[in-house]
């Protein structure tokens, strides 16, 4: 793979690199396309990363497509599809893991012990593997874009990291591998996130300044809908995550919640 990706930049292509997990939708594609316009050549990785799941969360679960995500690809056309297995990722006697940087201790941190450290690991050890000149990543996982963003300057990675846009379905539920699980009723109500951060951009918008507020009130519509476990509804400064008390500037809200089974993230500018 480095010698594919080496050959090209020889011969003066900008390279681009999106990894991913599978199970391909539109939101994938669209770092695909972004690549794609801005970079000479493409290439996609489909790994399930297992150093970034907990002990009781869905990796054995978690959705494998591998023939039609190369379909996918396949049609939208990249140049290099990287899929490796895990004993090729993590052959016996592993045991070196980055530790993640500050960004990534509160939220998905302190809901999923480990999980950064395992997304920086699988992260870095793809970036040496597909040494790119950028890296596409999407701000549907917001936390792990500052994470990636804040490991690569920490550890001086030569090459540019890119965020795109969350692509939503047409009633406004984020697209994700993990919809895939949600009965016909649970996916009703997932879409009291978009709603709650819709809301809560719309309160913004109408002059109200405190985070509390705004909180409570995206909670009320979550639990409105019957969503009862809620990891967290947080309004965070949008580079360090820090919690806010008082909306002076554009603030990020941020919702974790399980629906059915299914844990479920979302997140939007409020301002
Ligand atoms: P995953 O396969 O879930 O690890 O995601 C791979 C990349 O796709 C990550 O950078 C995600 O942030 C991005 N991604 C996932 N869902 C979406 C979406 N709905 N819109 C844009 N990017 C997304």
């Amino acid at each position: 793979m480095r010698a594919i990706v080496r050959a090209w930049r020889a011969e003066g292509k900008r390279v681009g690199f999106v990894p991913t997990m599978g199970a391909l939708h539109e939101g994938h594609l669209s770092l695909v396309e972004a690549a794609r316009k801005e970079c000479d050549a493409v290439a996609v990785s489909i790994f399930v990363n297992p150093t970034q799941f907990g002990p009781s969360e869905d990796l054995a679960q978690y959705p494998r497509t591998l023939e039609a995500d190369l379909g996918l690809l396949a049609k939208v056309g990249v140049e290099s599809v990287f899929a490796p297995s895990v004993e090729a990722m993590y052959p016996a006697g592993y045991s070196t893991f980055v530790e993640p940087p500050q960004v990534a201790v509160p939220l998905e941190g302190h809901c999923r012990p480990g999980h950064f450290r395992g997304v920086c690991t699988v992260v870095l050890k793809l970036f040496q593997i597909v040494p790119a000149d950028r890296a596409y990543f999407g701000q549907k996982d917001f936390q792990q874009s500052l994470v990636v963003r804040r490991m690569a300057r920490d550890l001086d990675l030569p090459l540019e990291i890119v965020v795109c846009p969350t692509i939503r379905e047409a009633d406004g539920l984020a697209l994700s591998s993990r919809n895939r699980y949600l009965s016909p009723a649970e996916r009703r109500q997932a879409l009291a996130i978009a709603r709650a951060l819709r809301a809560g951009s719309e309160e913004m918008a109408r002059g109200e300044r405190s985070a509390a507020a705004l909180r409570s009130m995206m909670r009320d519509i979550l639990h409105g809908a019957g969503i009862e476990r809620i990891d967290y509804v947080a309004i965070a400064d949008p580079e360090t995550l820090d919690e806010v008390a008082t909306l002076k500037r554009p603030a990020m809200a941020l919702i974790a919640c399980h629906v059915g089974t299914t844990r479920l993230i979302d997140n939007a500018m409020l301002g």
